[in-house]
This record gives C-alpha cells, structure tokens and sequence, in this order.
C-alpha cells in the first residue's frame, strides 16, 4: 500500500485543508501503519506538550537551589569575614598590649604569662576552697554547736590564707627569677 502522501500529512503540524484532511481520515481507516504513526506522533505531541509544561518548574527549582547555595556561601562568607576581623582585632590588640609592655621596659611575656598564671591559680584554688567549705557546711547538721563551727572553719580559713599566700609568693618569684 502506497502511504504517500498521507504520512506527510499525519506529520504536518499545521492543520490541513478540509479536502486533505478528508482524504487522510479516509486512510487512516483502512491502513493500519499510518494509523499507528498517527497515534505515535499524537502521543509524542501530547508528551511533548507536557514536558512543555513541566520543565519551567525543575529550572525553577534548579535556580532556586543555586541561590540556595548562593545564599549559604554568601553567609559562610561573611562568618568567615567575621571571623578573620576577629583574629585581626585580638592579633592587633595583643601587638598594641605587647608594644606597650616592651615601651614600659618589661620582660612582656614574662609578665602577661606570670599574671595570667596566678590569676588562674587564684582562682581554681578560690574555687576548691569554696567548694570544700560548702561541701563540709552542707554535710553538718544544723544543731552543731558555734564552737564545732569554729573549730572547723578556722583552720580552714588559716589554711587557705596560708594557701594563697604561698601561691602568691611563687608566682612572683617565678617572675622575678627572669
Ligand atoms: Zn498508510
């Protein structure tokens, strides 16, 4: 069977003259192939039209997910931006505090690291001795008498004078030795 002209028509996209379209219907009914390219290429169009549809929405989503990333590297960028005029402020800080140790004529590290120490010392020993005496007035009863207070808290309170006057002491001398 001779399929010409009809294939061409199943495939025009415009639409046919009357007459032609007759001819083809005509056609279409009694061969089998170009009934079956017409419903292939009727469904491609379909599909096609579809797809059509579909595709401004995975762009969209696709542009959405780069800004996304945009959005999140633009943000990290700007902690890290943060970060380094952090960096940059204490480095700055530390030189300016450093400057002016060595215009005082000090041994500068010396004296930050002495200080820093006992102030540390200071505090972690001020901390046990807290500790200790709240742990000793929590385990006591109330009715314990003024004198069993006394004995107690007393060596304590000598102790921890005692205490940080020795740690005193080494701290300066460990700065002093220089
Ligand atoms: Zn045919």
């Amino acid at each position: 069977m001779n399929h010409q002209p009809f294939e061409n028509w199943i495939f025009e996209e415009r639409p046919l003259p009357p007459d032609q379209e007759q001819n083809l219907n005509q056609h279409l009914e009694e061969c089998k192939t170009c009934k079956a390219s017409q419903h292939a290429w009727l469904s491609l169009q379909e599909e096609m039209k579809h797809s059509e549809m579909v595709s401004p929405i995975p762009g969209f989503s696709q542009r959405w997910l780069i800004s996304l990333t945009e959005r999140r590297l633009r943000e990290q960028r700007r902690q890290a931006k943060k970060f380094v005029l952090f960096l940059l402020g204490a480095a700055s800080l530390s030189l300016i505090l450093l400057i002016g140790l060595m215009i005082m004529d000090q041994s500068p590290l010396e004296w930050v690291i002495g200080s820093l120490h006992t102030i540390a010392l200071v505090t972690i020993r001020f901390k046990q001795i807290q500790l200790v005496i709240y742990s000793i007035l929590k385990s006591l009863p109330p009715f314990v008498p003024v004198i069993a207070w006394v004995v107690f808290i007393l060596p304590l309170g000598l102790l921890s004078i005692t205490w940080i006057g020795a740690l005193w002491r080494i701290s300066m001398q460990g700065v002093s030795e220089k």
